[in-house]
């Protein structure tokens, strides 16, 4: 029971005693358990969309038994929105808004551990992108790079694991669909990226990219990468504009 709330408190809840009790007792349930256990304890509350850091202290009878306790919050709904901005710009690339190569790869090997179907790495990169830097400049290229951002998150389904792993390089990651699939996919995405119409001030450009996809039943990200950079670079040398994929020797997928 919530016996009294001081008026700050109250001001900073913006409730009444009853609406609080509520709360605490249908999101808090192990509240009462650490009133029991008698001992200070500090954890995280969250209420109507703020943070609060709440610190208990019980209130024990004469022979030492926890009766109730006096807890003291902190609103740091300011910190956590901090926190969370900070989080996401060291995990997000600023330009795309794709998950930096440090992140994704993160991101991808706890998919890896616990995948039992094929995973699929598709790997691409921008065909000439230093001319469209030399001929346009490179706030044309920037362009180009958050404009490809964007269409690629539109693209990938909400499972895929996205990210921008170097310079004029993306990444993508799925084990929900199986090899032809990831193949008819990313041969779809490679058309629409030539397709596609990037529009900086006056200018109208066009680019395409060349990919490799790697397709293989592993935990390691390492083995799938080298696979996916190799075939890349395959599809380079073939003429850009495409796409070359495989699976890792050894492995049957279809
Ligand atoms: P290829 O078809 O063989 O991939 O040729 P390429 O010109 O795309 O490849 P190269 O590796 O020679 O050039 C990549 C260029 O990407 C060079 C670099 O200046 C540019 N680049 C890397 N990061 C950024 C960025 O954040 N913004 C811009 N505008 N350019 C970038
Ligand atoms: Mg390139
Ligand atoms: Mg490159």
């Amino acid at each position: 029971k919530v016996v009294d709330a001081n008026p700050a408190a109250r001001t900073m809840l913006e409730s009444n005693l009853s609406e609080l009790e509520e709360h605490l007792k249908h999101t808090y349930s192990h509240w009462y358990a650490l009133v029991l256990m008698g001992k200070r304890t500090n954890f995280a509350i969250q209420f109507k969309d703020r943070f609060f850091n709440a610190d208990l202290f019980p209130i024990t009878n004469k022979r030492m038994e926890p009766v109730g306790s006096v807890t003291l919050l902190k609103d740091i709904t300011m910190l956590e929105e901090q926190r969370l901005l900070l989080t996401e710009r060291a995990e997000k690339d600023g330009l795309t808004g794709l998950y930096n190569r440090q992140t994704f790869i993160e991101r991808v090997e706890v998919e890896l551990a616990c995948a039992t179907e094929a995973s699929h790495l598709l790997y691409f990169d921008i065909d000439h992108f230093k001319k469209i830097n030399d001929t346009y400049g490179h706030r044309a290229g920037d362009l180009v790079l958050s404009e490809l951002g964007a269409l690629l998150t539109r693209w990938t389904e909400p499972k895929s694991i996205t990210g921008r792993f170097g310079g004029e390089e993306f990444a993508v990651f799925t084990s929900s669909i199986d090899t032809k699939q990831a193949r008819l996919r990313a041969e779809e995405f490679r058309k629409l990226v030539a397709q596609h119409l990037f529009v900086h001030e006056e200018l109208e450009l066009h680019v395409t990219i060349s990919m490799g996809l790697a397709s293989a039943r592993t935990e390691s990200f390492d083995q799938l990468y080298r696979l996916a950079d190799t075939l890349l670079y395959q599809a380079k040398d073939e003429g850009r504009n495409r796409l070359c994929s495989g699976q890792d020797a050894g492995q049957s997928l279809q």
